[in-house]
């Protein structure tokens, strides 16, 4: 039986509609219980308008620095942070295997939970033995430990770990973060622990933030849970010495929450419903022949191209591939959310068009039927 049939899978999915559904519908009211829950937790709390916004509010945390590192996110790729951060003559190490032999490649992400996914083994070796200065056979294990040593060896220097976060509990405050790897809980450790993440992943409470994070483990990857949730409620602290409070004992002294807005409040409900699974991405006929560019940035697949439109406007929609997609609604079937994917995306369409970005081949067909009848001629 696929995991998915499981009737307890089944109980959680359904949950899991419910808390997306009355979360998205009560964005605003989240929004606000949030800073308060933050501030009780003393962590750092802004909300960035823009990509812009996020970037310089980390960019002013981290100046200082020389290196940072970084967990694989979408929000944070969204935000162009990488980019901006090298610019100002940082260097950011990425820290998830996939994301890491991207970095080194200099290509782009496949898929948002498998981003290296195109590259064989024989390529992926030939690059770190070219950029990494090191003899590694086309080996995965030889493959792993060389970029764990070199990630690992780099971390020593970092003082700041940024990571997006998969679900927001608004009322408790707290961040819940997926991740196989062990890497997310490296970063948490370091001295300043910076999170960004979209306001659309606000829930109400730490067991809804769990459930979002369990649902979407499930559909990503098979697993009925992933090998680490990790909990961000506050600083690292202890009162173990005569009762005084003390920061800093193993985790970060400083915990800095950023909710990214970006245009989501433009963005229709469904379209927020989203716990990024990746499952749409993988049964889309289109993406399966086209790859990446049917998306843009982390954004992969019909949602992610119609999402691109809220976040970047209209021409990113238009050269994400607008209008590459059949509306075969495979991607609807397949996701546990339901995201009516092709309605959104006929709607980003009607906008894509009115703004002037249209296709010579619906032209020339439109011009067909207007002048003999027919689309063809
Ligand atoms: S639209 Fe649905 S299937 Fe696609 S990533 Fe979001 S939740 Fe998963
Ligand atoms: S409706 Fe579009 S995005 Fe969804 S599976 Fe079909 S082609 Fe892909």
């Amino acid at each position: 039986m696929e995991i998915i049939e499981d009737p307890m899978i089944r109980e959680l999915k359904e949950t899991v509609k419910n808390i997306r559904e009355t979360s998205i519908k009560n964005l605003e009211k989240l929004l606000q219980r949030v800073g308060e829950s933050f501030e009780d937790n003393d962590i750092e709390f802004y909300i960035a308008e823009t990509g812009e916004e996020a970037n310089n509010i980390i960019y002013d945390i981290v100046k200082d620095e020389k290196t940072i590192a970084k967990s694989k996110s979408n929000t944070l790729t969204e935000i162009n942070l990488v980019k901006f951060l090298e610019k100002k003559g940082l260097e950011v190490i990425e820290t998830d295997l996939g994301d890491r032999i991207i970095q080194l490649t200099n290509d782009k992400p496949i898929h948002p939970t498998a981003p290296a996914l195109h590259f064989n083994m024989e390529e992926i070796a030939d690059t770190i033995n070219e950029k990494l200065k090191v003899k590694v056979d086309a080996n995965p294990e030889d493959i792993m430990n060389t970029i764990k040593s070199d990630v690992l060896r780099k971390l020593e220097d970092v003082n700041v770990g940024i990571t997006g976060a998969n679900a927001v509990a608004a009322y408790d405050g707290s961040i819940v973060m997926v991740h196989n790897e062990g890497n997310i809980g490296l970063l948490s450790l370091k001295d300043t622990h910076i999170v960004v993440f979209g306001i659309d992943k606000l829930v109400s409470t730490l067991e809804d933030a769990i459930s979002v994070a369990k649902l979407e483990t499930v559909y990503a990857t098979g697993s009925r849970v992933p090998s680490y949730i990790g909990v961000v409620s506050g600083p690292s602290k202890t009162a173990d010495i005569q009762k005084i409070l003390l920061k800093n004992m193993y985790g970060a002294s400083r915990v800095v929450a950023i909710a990214l807005d970006n245009g989501r409040r433009k963005a229709p409900p469904e379209c927020l419903w989203c716990i990024g699974c990746g499952t749409c991405i993988t049964s889309c006929p289109i993406y399966n022949v086209v790859g990446y560019d049917f998306g843009y940035k982390g954004y992969l697949g019909g949602r992610g191209v119609a999402f691109t439109n809220f976040i970047e406007g209209e021409r990113a929609s238009f050269d994400a591939g607008i209008y590459m997609c059949t509306l075969c609604s495979r991607c609807t079937t397949k996701c546990p959310l339901e995201v009516p994917i092709a309605d959104i995306i006929e709607e980003v369409r009607c906008k894509v068009q009115r703004a002037g970005y249209k296709l010579d081949a619906h032209e020339n067909i439109k011009r067909n039927i207007k002048e003999t009848g027919t689309p063809f001629r």
